[in-house]
């Protein structure tokens, strides 16, 4: 059933795709009609949050589907994260009762671990805690494993650290030749002395990657934001995805962290704040979930304040449709 709505909408935009890719204005009143059905087949629209592991990784779909989370969620790794086989075969069965797909599940790494750290000590210890997070991945039938790609801690050069973070992915690519878990390496506000804050710094680890199919990006847009890529108008909101596409590539987008950022552009100080209520604005968010080349890839809510992805999941689902400017 999905797959037909799907190609519903693919060949809607194949028909009309020199116009799409111009400005909506140029459609004729029938055909932004026509487009306005097409984006309201929200079937391929994955919007989901965080929940929490606690005792019992198994019950992470049930928590997800019961705040509304939309064909993905996230969960967070952490050096603590333990669980059975009896309870990795729970997760699997609920994900599918909840109808998640767990290929568009996105977990979250530890946010320790730094594969680009110029300490051999620490660098070891995080190469170790990134396999084993990888084969916890695996073990979950998870395909998507997100993490942060690490920091220079004012050491090394950016490109000693780029280097080493593409040697790290690789160095665990080789330990698990079977695995088709893809390392989503997730863009950053460059603050202290993270790196990945440029498209740059993505598309040069990802050069240095042998197995291109294990690797991927996920892209936050209050990191874009802080980092210095302007997501508040359409134009600019273009103009950053072109860029993107122009330096790292859609093919390696898997997933979207969906944050409006407490603070300014450019301030490279990583603040999340709720949709619509930051310094992004809810404009981004509404191009976001109208924009065919985000549909199929999971978006993360990872904003502030208890129950918030409760107003926040029906408000983008909302601004489906409105493709207006
Ligand atoms: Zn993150
Ligand atoms: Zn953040």
């Amino acid at each position: 059933m999905k797959r037909g709505r799907q190609s519903s909408l693919e060949s809607f935009f194949k028909s009309k795709k020199p116009k799409i890719q111009a400005v909506v204005e140029v459609l004729s009143e029938e055909e932004e009609i026509a487009l306005k059905n097409a984006l309201k087949d929200t079937s391929d629209l994955l919007i989901g949050g965080c929940v929490s592991v606690g005792d019992d990784i198994g019950s992470c779909p049930q928590s997800a589907a019961y705040i509304d989370c939309t064909g993905t969620f996230s969960f967070g790794l952490t050096q603590k994260t333990m669980f059975t086989d009896e309870q990795a075969t729970q997760f699997k069965s609920n994900c599918k009762i909840h109808g998640f797909q767990l290929d568009k599940i996105v977990p979250h790494g530890s946010f320790h671990i730094n594969l680009g750290c110029p300490n051999d000590i620490t660098l070891e210890r995080s190469k170790v805690r990134f396999l084993t997070e990888l084969k916890m991945c695996e073990k979950l039938g998870i395909l998507l494993y997100n993490f942060h790609p690490g920091s220079t801690l004012d050491k090394c050069k950016l490109s000693e650290c780029l280097k080493s973070i593409s040697d790290g992915i690789n160095w665990a690519h080789r330990a698990t030749p079977d695995s088709k878990v893809v390392a989503v390496i997730e863009c950053m506000a460059g603050q202290g002395s993270n790196v990945g804050y440029r498209f740059e710094h993505l598309a040069q680890i990802i050069k240095d990657i042998e197995n291109k199919e294990r690797v991927g990006v996920c892209l936050d847009t209050c990191h874009m934001y802080s980092a210095g890529y302007d997501l508040r108008t359409k134009d600019t909101f273009d103009q950053v995805f072109a860029e993107f596409d122009h330096i790292v590539g859609f093919k390696y987008l898997k997933a979207m962290h969906i944050n409006d950022s407490k603070t300014e552009y450019r301030s490279r100080v990583d603040r999340h704040e709720n949709i619509g209520k930051g310094h992004i604005g809810s404009s981004c968010f509404r191009y976001l979930v109208n924009d065919k080349r985000f549909r199929n890839i999971p978006m993360i809510l990872e904003t502030p304040g208890e129950g918030s992805y409760g107003w926040e999941i029906p408000m983008l689902y909302n601004m489906v449709g409105q493709i207006n400017k």
